[in-house]
């Protein structure tokens, strides 16, 4: 969708907060013996997230309907303030990771999972930022992700869908240096 300034930025402020808030409350909730079992599941978490953003760039943005079109402009227009509102991503975590889990496995499980996957879109989000309206120098793992995710953009849309790692497109055989 295209963003207002506030509504892009918004992911900036409120990601952070809720990723705190939730991480207080969860480990509060694991208590001192299950903290290191919690901590643990954030990581595997995030790690998980590289996956999920290797899947949701190939398979929703590039191939669903209407949010396809969304992302095509992006491709064009790859400065402008095209995204998804906090509130529509905020939406579907609930919805899909956060609230299953914790009806299945209780709130500390629930936390931990939840702050994985939202630190990896967090991440995500913010190396997209960068790739697209910062210089980084020549060499830095900045600069490697800026060139993969051009050739993305501008060469060839069918390789490089992982944007915070080539990880996945080695895997899925869709890398393209
Ligand atoms: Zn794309
Ligand atoms: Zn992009």
């Amino acid at each position: 969708m295209q963003l207002g300034l506030i509504g892009y930025y918004s992911d900036f402020v409120v990601y952070p907060l809720v990723i705190a808030i939730l991480g207080i409350a969860g480990l509060i909730e694991a208590g001192e013996e299950s903290a290191p079992e919690w901590i643990g599941m954030v990581i595997f978490c995030l790690g998980l997230w590289t996956l999920i953003e290797y899947v949701l760039h190939r398979f929703v943005l590039h191939h669903i309907p209407y949010i396809r079109d969304l992302h095509d402009r992006h491709h064009v227009e790859e400065r402008s303030s095209v995204g998804t509102p906090t509130w529509l991503s905020l939406g579907v975590h609930a919805l899909v990771a956060f609230l299953p889990v914790w009806m299945a496995f209780g709130f500390a499980t629930a936390s931990a999972v939840s702050c994985g996957l939202m630190l990896g879109y967090l991440w995500y989000i913010s190396v997209h930022h960068m790739i697209h309206h910062w210089h980084p120098r020549h060499p830095s793992y900045l600069y490697t992700l800026k060139r993969r995710h051009a050739v993305h953009h501008h060469i060839d849309d069918t390789a490089n869908f992982g944007v915070t790692s080539i990880f996945w497109d080695r895997v899925f055989g869709t890398a393209q240096l």
